[in-house]
C-alpha cells in the first residue's frame, strides 16, 4: 500500500533512494528502511518514522552502493516499529525484500515455513517472502526462479522487489494488485511503485501488469508472467508534472480517493469475506467473538464521519443480528455519566486511531468493564492498541482531510461483523449468501457509479451558488444523509443539513423555498414509498430536488429535477453506493467554487484535540 523504489547502475544509489522515497511521503507511511548491496555484503538501515531520520542515520554511515532498494511501510500486519519496518531479510542475511500489499495466506506459509526451521523476526506477513524465496534458492534455483516459485505459492496483493548478495547484478520485481514500474536509464536502471519517486532520473517506463515479474539489470529488463510466458512491453513516455503524478493524475487526493473505493472496499474484504458460504472471518475478533455475541448492549461510539459509519451499523446489527445497538458521539459519551457494565460491548471507529474524544470514550468503557473493541484504518495507532480487539479497514493511507474511502470501508467491516454475528445467532443459510454475495458484489457496483463522475460534474455546477442545502433520507440512507451533508459543508463551506426525511415536517420544512436545494437518497427499499411522500411535499413548496435513485427506478425522474442513479443492492448495502454521489457532489462543487479540496479551512486530519 505505500512505496518502494530501487536502483541499480554505476552511481552511489543511497542519495537516490533516499530521494525517491522522499518523493513518496506524501502517500503517508509509518516507517522507511533501504537495503543496499556492498562487496557481497548486504546491509539493511531502517527505522519507525520518518524518512528524514534514516537520511541521518545513512549519513552518518556514509554508505555507498551501486545496487539498493528503499520502502516506506504503511502497515498492515504488525505495529509501526523497527523490526517491522522493510526491508526483511532471510537468516543468511544475503536476501532482501520489500513489499506492498498484504500476502493473504501468510499464517499458512509461515507455520509451513517454521516446521523447515525458519525463524521469523517481525510480525509481518512481508517477511514471509524472504525466507520461502530462500527455501528455493536452497533447493539450487536462481533468483529468478526462485521468486517466480514463491509467486505462485502467494495468495494476496504484492508490489515486491528483491535483492541477492550471489546475484548482484540484478532487482527482482514483481506486480499483483500493488503497482510497480521499472525506470530505464543509460548504464542504469529504476524501479518503482510510483513515477513520481524516479522522475528526476529518467521519463522512460515500463508498466508491470498484474501476474508479472521482471529481472532489471544495469543495461536490461525481462518481463515474464508467473506463468513464464516471456513477455514484450511497451515504453512509456512520461509527461505528466509532478503534482499530477502524486495524485495520479488526479486534481486531488479526495477525488483520488473516491475513485480508489472500488479497490480499497475490496480490500477491506479480501481474505475475509466467503460469498459461497456466505460466512465472514475477521481474524482480530476471533478471542472475543463469543463474548460479543452474548453482549446484551452494543454501543458504537465514534466521531465526524466515523459517528455515521457508526448510525449505520446500528441498522444493520440491529436488523440481521438482533443485538440492542446504540450510537453515542464519542464527546458526549465521556462526559455523562453512562451506565456501562462488563455485558456491554463498545466499539469505536476512527480512521486514524488516534482521535481524541473517541480514545477517551474507549478508556472510559473498558475502565467499566465493557469489551472494548475498535474499528481504525491506522495499524498499530492508539486506539488500535488499547482496544482489546478489533478490525483494521485496511482502506490504505486517506490524505484528503474529508473522508471519503475509509467511510465505505467502514461501512464494509461493519457489514462483515454482522454477518459473522448473525451467522454464529443463526440467520437462514439462504439469508446469509444473499448479504454476502451482496457485498462482494459492490466494489463492480461502486465501477458503476463512478462512471456518473462526469454527469455529477455538469450538476454541480448548477449548484454551485447555493447558499444552503438540505439532505433527506430513511432508514439505512438517513445516516448517508448526514454525511452527505457533512461532506458539503466540510469542503464547499455550503450551509448543508442531513435529516431523517420524515423530521422535515417537524421544523426544516418552513426553510423550504424554490432557492433551497433538497438531496433526497431514495432507494427502493422498504421506505421508498414514505420517502416519495416527502418529496412531493418538498415539490410542493417549489424546492429543488436532486434524487439519488436506483437505476432501475423510470418513475421518479418525472418528480423530481435531477437523478443520479445507483446500481441496486439489498437494503443494508445501499449506503456504501449512495454516499458515493454525495462524495462527488460535494467535491465538484467544492472545485467550482475554487477551494482548497484536500485542506478545507480549519479542519485537519486526525483530530488528536478534544
Ligand atoms: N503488509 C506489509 C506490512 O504490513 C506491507 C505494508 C505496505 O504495503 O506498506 O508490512
Amino acid at each position: 500500500m505505500c512505496g518502494i523504489v530501487g536502483y541499480i547502475g554505476d552511481k552511489n544509489c543511497v542519495p537516490i533512494l533516499i530521494d525517491g522515497l522522499k518523493r513518496l511521503e506524501y502517500r503517508g507511511y509509518d516507517s522507511a528502511g533501504i537495503g543496499i548491496v556492498r562487496e557481497n555484503d548486504a546491509i539493511v538501515v531502517k527505522n519507525k518514522g520518518k524518512v528524514s531520520l534514516l537520511e541521518e542515520k545513512l549519513v552518518e554511515q556514509n554508505l555507498n552502493s551501486n545496487l539498493g532498494i528503499g520502502h516506506t511501510r504503511w502497515a498492515t500486519h504488525g505495529i509501526p516499529n523497527e523490526q517491522n519496518a522493510h526491508p526483511h531479510t532471510n537468516s543468511k542475511n544475503n536476501l532482501f525484500i520489500i513489499h506492498n500489499g498484504i500476502i493473504e495466506n501468510f499464517q499458512v506459509l509461515k507455520n509451513a515455513l517454521i516446521k523447515l526451521g525458519y525463524t521469523f523476526e517481525s510480525d509481518t506477513d512481508s517477511e514471509v517472502f524472504a525466507h520461502l524465496i530462500d527455501s528455493f534458492l536452497n533447493k539450487g534455483y536462481n533468483l529468478s526462479k526462485s521468486v517466480q516459485m514463491a509467486l505462485i505459492e502467494v495468495d494476496g496483493t504484492y508490489g515486491l522487489a528483491v535483492i541477492y548478495t550471489l546475484e548482484p547484478d540484478k532487482i527482482i520485481v514483481a506486480r499483483k494488485g500493488s503497482p510497480l514500474v521499472i525506470g530505464l536509464g543509460e548504464g542504469e536502471n529504476f524501479i518503482a511503485s510510483d513515477v513520481s519517486a524516479i522522475l528526476a532520473h529518467t521519463k522512460q517506463v515500463i508498466y508491470l501488469d498484474d501476474g508479472e515479474f521482471a529481472e532489471v539489470s544495469i543495461n536490461n529488463f525481462a518481463v515474464k508472467t508467473i506463468e513464464d510466458e516471456t513477455i514484450e512491453k511497451e515504453i512509456h513516455e512520461i509527461n505528466m508534472s509532478l503534482d499530477e503524478i502524486d495524485k495520479s493524475g488526479f486534481n486531488h487526493f479526495m477525488l483520488k480517493e473516491i475513485m480508489e473505493q472500488p479497490e480499497s472496499v475490496r480490500n477491506s474484504m479480501r481474505g475475509r469475506l466467503q460469498a459461497e458460504s456466505g460466512s465472514a472471518k475477521l481474524g482480530g475478533l476471533t478471542d472475543v467473538v463469543d463474548r460479543l455475541i452474548n453482549s446484551k448492549r452494543i454501543i458504537i461510539s465514534a466521531c465526524g464521519t466515523s459517528w455515521h459509519a457508526a448510525l449505520v451499523g446500528e441498522y444493520m446489527l440491529e436488523q440481521y443480528a438482533r443485538i440492542p445497538v446504540e450510537v453515542e458521539y464519542a464527546s458526549e459519551f465521556r462526559y455523562r455519566s453512562p451506565i456501562i457494565s462488563s455485558h456491554d460491548s463498545f466499539l469505536v471507529i476512527s480512521q486514524s486511531g488516534e482521535t481524541a474524544d473517541t480514545l477517551a470514550a474507549l478508556r472510559e468503557a473498558k475502565n467499566k468493564g465493557a469489551l472494548a473493541l475498535g474499528i481504525c484504518n491506522v495499524v498499530g495507532s492508539t486506539i488500535a492498541r488499547e482496544s482489546m480487539a478489533g478490525v483494521y479497514i485496511h482502506a490504505g493511507p486517506e490524505i484528503g482531510v474529508a473522508s471519503t474511502k475509509a467511510f465505505t470501508s467502514q461501512l464494509v467491516v461493519l457489514a462483515l461483523i454482522t454477518l459473522l454475528i448473525s451467522k454464529r445467532k443463526g440467520i437462514s443459510k439462504t439469508k446469509a449468501v444473499e448479504l454476502a454475495t451482496e457485498l462482494n458484489a459492490i466494489p463492480k457496483k461502486i465501477e458503476q457509479i463512478l462512471n456518473l463522475n462526469e454527469g455529477i460534474e455538469r450538476l454541480a455546477k448548477d449548484f454551485q451558488n447555493a447558499q444552503n442545502f438540505l439532505y433527506l433520507g430513511r432508514g439505512y440512507n438517513f445516516p448517508v444523509a448526514l454525511e452527505g451533508a457533512l461532506k458539503l459543508k466540510e469542503i464547499s463551506y455550503i450551509h448543508a443539513e442531513g435529516y431523517p426525511a420524515a423530521e422535515m415536517k417537524h421544523g426544516p420544512i418552513a426553510l423550504i423555498d424554490e432557492n433551497m436545494p433538497v438531496v433526497f437518497i431514495a432507494p427502493k427499499d422498504s421506505t421508498y414509498g414514505k420517502v416519495i411522500n416527502n418529496i412531493q411535499e418538498v415539490k410542493a413548496r417549489g424546492g429543488r430536488i436532486i434524487a439519488i435513485a436506483d437505476d432501475a427506478d423510470g418513475e421518479i425522474d418525472e418528480i423530481v429535477d435531477y437523478t443520479i442513479k445507483v446500481p441496486r443492492t439489498i437494503e443494508m448495502l445501499t449506503p456504501i453506493l449512495t454516499s458515493i454521489p454525495l462524495q462527488l457532489l460535494a467535491y465538484h462543487i467544492a472545485v467550482k467554487k475554487g477551494l482548497n479540496v484536500d485542506q478545507p479551512r480549519n479542519l485537519a486530519k486526525s483530530v488528536t484535540v478534544e
